[in-house]
């Protein structure tokens, strides 16, 4: 059983089908897109599989606590947790507002701390658990006008590694899978010749498509990756190869 926070679009949307695919009971988690999450859950139902929706605000600390609660509670178990949920709130470092950092840091790494700390309290009663954190590119080289974000990320992958550290005695692996530019909300805001000047600057010359970051994480959710943990897999088309 897997929940996917952050899957009513995007990446997370996928993530929740490809491994409701695969055979997964999948909870949807949502933050303000109901109707949205009840459609991916009415597209798992449809195609065979089971799932339901569950909102929640990971950056508050009890309302991470209560979706992983319930989540664990609707099926009886907890397999899967992929820390999906996150935000933008882009601007130049010398006039990035407090808002703007603590807003970021809260969704991005407060809300994975909080889902992954109550997900490995379960997972180590049960002795086993897979645990997939969503960083981003932009935690690894940085990118201008993303401070927040760019920390937040750094931060998650740093997590990543040392709660794997800590859980691996349990057979619980800690893995984080670092997009590139994807074609989500996220990355439509930005104006047609940024994204033309970012796609040139991709080595397999497209952005990549929510499908190919889904992909990354089934595998590291399957027991393919049994002995996989601690990592960072980079879905960025090449963009960042060799940084
Ligand atoms: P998106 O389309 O903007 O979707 C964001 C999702 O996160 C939505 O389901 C949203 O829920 C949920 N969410 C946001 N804040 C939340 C909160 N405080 N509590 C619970 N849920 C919350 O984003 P995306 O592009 O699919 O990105 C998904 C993840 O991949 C993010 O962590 C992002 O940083 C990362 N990423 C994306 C890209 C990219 O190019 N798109 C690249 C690298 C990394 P509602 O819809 O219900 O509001």
């Amino acid at each position: 059983m897997a929940l996917v926070t952050g899957a009513s679009r995007g990446i997370g949307r996928a993530v929740a089908l490809a491994l409701a695919a695969r055979g997964a009971r999948v909870v949807v988690g949502y933050h303000s897109r109901a109707e949205a999450a009840g459609a991916v859950v009415a597209e798992i139902a449809q195609a065979g599989g089971t799932a339901c929706a569950l909102g929640g605000d990971v950056a508050r600390r009890e309302e991470a606590d209560a979706l992983v609660a319930a989540a664990q509670e609707r099926f009886g178990r907890l397999d899967v947790l992929v820390n999906n949920a996150g935000r933008t709130r882009d601007g130049l470092l010398l006039r990035m507002g407090d808002d703007a950092w603590r807003e970021v840091l809260a969704a991005d790494l407060d809300g994975a701390f909080y889902c992954l700390r109550a997900a490995a309290r379960i997972m180590l009663r049960q002795r086993s658990g897979r645990i997939v954190n969503i960083a981003s590119v932009a935690g690894t080289v940085g990118n201008a006008g993303q401070a927040n974000y760019s920390a937040a990320k750094a931060g998650l992958i740093g997590l990543t590694r040392a709660a794997a550290a800590e859980l691996a005695p349990r057979q619980i692996t800690v893995n984080a899978v670092a997009p590139g530019f994807i074609e989500t909300d996220m990355t439509s805001a930005l104006s047609p010749a940024v994204r033309q000047a970012a796609a040139a600057r991709v080595p397999l010359a497209r952005f990549g498509r929510p499908e190919d970051v889904a992909e990354a994480v089934c595998y590291l959710a399957s027991p393919a990756a049994a002995y996989v943990t601690g990592t960072v897999l980079v879905v960025d088309g090449g963009l960042t190869m060799g940084a």
